[in-house]
């Protein structure tokens, strides 16, 4: 029925994609959980679209050049390992540039992200993974402080984390490492000192890594708000990515661009369907397709 309803629409997004071909898309991944689907969205990229580089944003919107027509980049947030065994050398494959923002904070480190951490935990204790997303969605809408506090009180569970090795390889392979904030806090539930010490640990993280991800940003969970965005102006973030699910406008604000989510084991006509806007543009009057 879905893969109905999304091949009923390509003649449409196909219009949709040729109408706004001079609009910045901006791809959210998380995963690579099916490689197979993800090469076969990589070709497709690779023949419709022109998949850009962060240098080439960039020199867009502070150097007054042009972009390309129908311009691509593709993010992934949080450093999952999946995007370095799978999607990077796909990646390569196809000679493309990418975005990884990381969480810095977890890079080096056995800890587990705290939003799998929470999800794991609640398993644990025999309830279902619904229940536990629940539980996870709760956290998200929490003062940080009590999220912090919750967290505490869990018993750690070990991951396996993205190295410096890791991250010094991806940005040599043109996988550009951003920055996702030290702990993945919701920054709109921080307090000012929180978030300026979120920010003040991923710079320290990255002049160690030497490398130059910093001041290029994603909102974690794509939670934006007017005070967050101010405190990144003011600690040298020039560059900063939602998760709206929306093109971007030609005068695209630098401290807020859109991106539009995505999964590796979305279907073909599907993902045809996300990456020319039409489904953004059917989103905003029916919540409910996916
Ligand atoms: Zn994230």
């Amino acid at each position: 029925m879905k893969d109905l309803f999304y091949n009923l629409l390509i003649p449409f997004s196909n219009r949709v994609a040729a109408f706004s071909s001079s609009k910045l898309r901006v791809l959210a991944y998380h995963t690579i959980d099916d490689p197979y689907l993800f090469e076969k969205q990589l070709k497709y990229l690779k023949s419709s679209y022109k998949v850009i580089g962060i240098f080439e944003l960039e020199q867009f919107l502070f150097d007054g050049a042009d972009l390309p027509k129908n311009a691509v980049l593709i993010t992934f947030d949080d450093g999952d390992l999946s995007v370095l065994d799978f999607g990077l050398p796909l990646l390569k494959k196809y000679n493309m540039p990418s975005v990884m923002f990381v969480i810095t904070g977890l890079i080096d480190s056995k800890k587990t992200f705290w939003c799998r951490w929470v999800e794991l935990a609640i398993q644990n204790q025999g309830k279902s993974y619904a229940e536990a997303r629940v539980v996870v969605n709760r956290l998200k809408k929490m003062d940080n402080e009590e999220r912090v506090a919750y967290l505490n009180k869990l018993e750690p569970i070990v991951s396996k984390q993205l190295t410096r090795n890791d991250i010094l390889k991806m940005h040599s392979e043109k996988m550009f490492v951003g920055n996702h904030t030290h702990t993945h806090p919701m920054v709109d539930k921080c307090t000012s000192e929180e978030l300026q010490g979120e920010l003040k640990t991923s710079k320290d993280s990255f002049k160690n890594w030497g490398l130059p991800g910093y001041q290029i940003f994603a909102y974690p969970n794509g939670n934006w708000d007017a005070k967050s965005e101010k405190i990144l102006i003011d600690n040298e973030i020039k560059m900063a990515f939602l998760f709206d699910h929306q093109l971007n406008k030609k005068d695209v604000n630098p401290m807020r661009i859109s991106r539009i989510r995505v999964n590796s084991d979305t279907k073909l006509h599907e993902f045809k369907v996300k990456v020319s806007g039409l489904h953004s543009k059917l989103m905003k009057f029916k919540e409910n397709i996916t």
